[in-house]
């Protein structure tokens, strides 16, 4: 009883919470691993507290010792729920730990689903954590039921480990690089393999992942912010397509592929990813000052009083777009960070209501200016609309929206949470007719070549929800469109 209660709460928080966040993409998953290094366990943990942005739902850690032993912690929260009173210390250290947090992208969000994924293939055990989503995963899965395979889980994840155990190649590396020669999408994985660790990133890199140094071991992580915590310096990011193996022997690097086509998403740099992260020698907070400012060299508009950020999605690009324009910057919005903890869905006649919880004005600061909004995306519009009905009426005369990135037409299927595209707005409307629906009095988004001159890029990134040039072909998707064709010829 106790446990349907704790599981209908949780539930009603997931819904509450994806309510409010229904006009965001929604971060991913994180992985973290650990090799030879003091406190593995804790510093998994804190490795997973770091990088909690990138998945809320789950999170397990999987370790194997010196002398065979292997286990496993993990639970349905955050991280700091998971790991509530786990008695890491009486763990004897392990020699590799394997830690993921989970969004759910493929699969539900059930114990099942809660990664890393572990198996015994012959007389070795194996674990696997997984960011990103395989695009052929539906396609593979299929084939691999017809064969005989029985699936213990609903994840894309597990079809890797299938095609791992069925490979007919002699050792780990050659029965990896045999499975993922097989599997389309993105994905950046830490496997271990009995006390070996191995960092894969698939051939376009579009997953971030990241090795450090500590004591004598390595580190791996998503994002550098996950070194930081724990005190590992960074040495350098796994490449597109390496397959990179650390075992008593020292380090080595494989490749899964000759064809490597760098394709990092650049939406990392916009929202997913901690401020103080870098990728490709670039930080994001600087990223996204740079944004802000490139936002206002486009137009050069000086027509408010102050700018203002969506907190927390557009603080950095408002603090750019200030910086480069001269009007002052204000916090004219407040950002209540304890939402999250509250466990009431909304009904219906409630529903205008919620986002105040997360968002309230600074009335007394607002009343009668003439303000510059920005926010880092429009998904669906509507909770930018009910922003701007807040800020309406708190009594602010004008309204210019700035939106910290071009115009998203395209969903992801690289393993983030996004709307079909029929829900984005910027899809299915034209600029005019956006600005009419959130009713400013101004809309402006940032081009794409401004987006790229602010990341210091060029052609190495995916910018396919900007875009919709999907640079890893969406063969589930494709199939799914045919099937609904003939369907439809029947
Ligand atoms: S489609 Fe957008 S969110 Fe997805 S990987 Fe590409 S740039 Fe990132």
């Amino acid at each position: 009883m106790k446990k349907m209660m704790i599981k209908s709460l949780r539930r009603n928080q997931k819904n509450l919470m994806s309510y409010i966040n229904q006009d965001r993409f929604i971060d991913h998953c994180a992985v973290f691993g650990t090799y030879n290094i003091k406190d593995a366990v804790y510093s998994n943990i804190l490795g997973l507290h770091a990088l909690q942005h990138r998945g809320q739902e789950a999170s397990g850690i999987f370790y194997f010792q010196d002398n065979g032993q292997f286990s496993f912690k993990k639970g349905i929260g955050k991280v700091s729920e998971v790991y509530a009173g786990f008695d890491h210390e009486q763990i004897e250290n392990p020699k590799v730990t394997n830690g993921h947090n989970r969004y759910s992208t493929f699969g539900g969000s059930e114990e099942k689903n809660i990664q890393p994924l572990y198996a015994q293939i012959n007389k070795d055990i194996i674990s696997i954590s997984h960011n990103g989503n395989i695009t052929n995963a539906h396609y593979l899965k299929q084939i691999l039921l017809e064969d005989g395979c029985i699936f213990q889980s609903d994840m894309d994840t597990e079809v890797i480990l299938h095609l791992i155990a069925k490979s007919k190649e002699t050792n780990i590396i050659e029965k990896i690089q045999d499975a993922l020669r097989k599997v389309e999408g993105a994905y950046s994985l830490i496997i271990t393999y009995n006390d070996e660790i191995i960092a894969i990133r698939d051939p376009n890199g579009i997953r971030p992942l990241v090795l450090g140094k500590k004591d004598s071991g390595y580190v791996i992580s998503s994002e550098t912010c996950g070194l930081d915590i724990i005190n590992s310096t960074f040495e350098r990011e796994i490449n597109p397509g390496e397959i990179f193996l650390i075992n008593d022997k020292g380090t080595r690097s494989f490749s899964i592929a000759n064809k490597v086509d760098k394709k990092f998403c650049i939406f990392e740099y916009i929202y997913f990813a901690r401020p103080d992260s870098n990728f490709l020698n670039q930080n994001v907070y600087e990223a996204r000052i740079n944004i802000g400012k490139e936002l206002y060299l486009e137009k050069k508009e000086n027509n408010s009083d102050i700018v203002i950020p969506v907190p927390d999605s557009g603080l950095a690009s408002a603090i750019g777009y200030s910086e480069a324009s001269g009007i002052p910057f204000q916090l004219g919005i407040i950002r209540n960070h304890y939402v999250g903890r509250s466990f009431i869905q909304p009904k219906q006649e409630l529903r205008d209501l919620a986002v105040k919880m997360k968002h309230n004005v600074n009335l007394k600061l607002l009343k009668g200016k003439s303000i510059t909004l920005i926010d880092d995306s429009i998904v669906r519009g509507t909770t930018s609309k009910k922003i701007v009905s807040l800020l309406k009426n708190a009594g602010v005369k004008e309204i210019h929206f700035k939106v910290a990135s071009p115009a998203i037409i395209g969903s992801c299927y690289y393993g983030v949470d996004t709307p079909n595209e029929d829900n984005l707005i910027a899809n299915i409307k034209n600029l005019e007719e956006i600005k009419n629906y959130l009713e400013v009095d101004s809309l402006q988004y940032l081009s794409l070549n401004g987006l790229y001159k602010a990341v210091n890029g060029n052609s190495g990134y995916c910018d396919a929800c900007f875009t919709k040039n999907y640079p890893v072909p969406l063969v589930d998707q494709t199939l799914k469109k045919q099937q609904k064709e003939q369907i439809k010829l029947v």
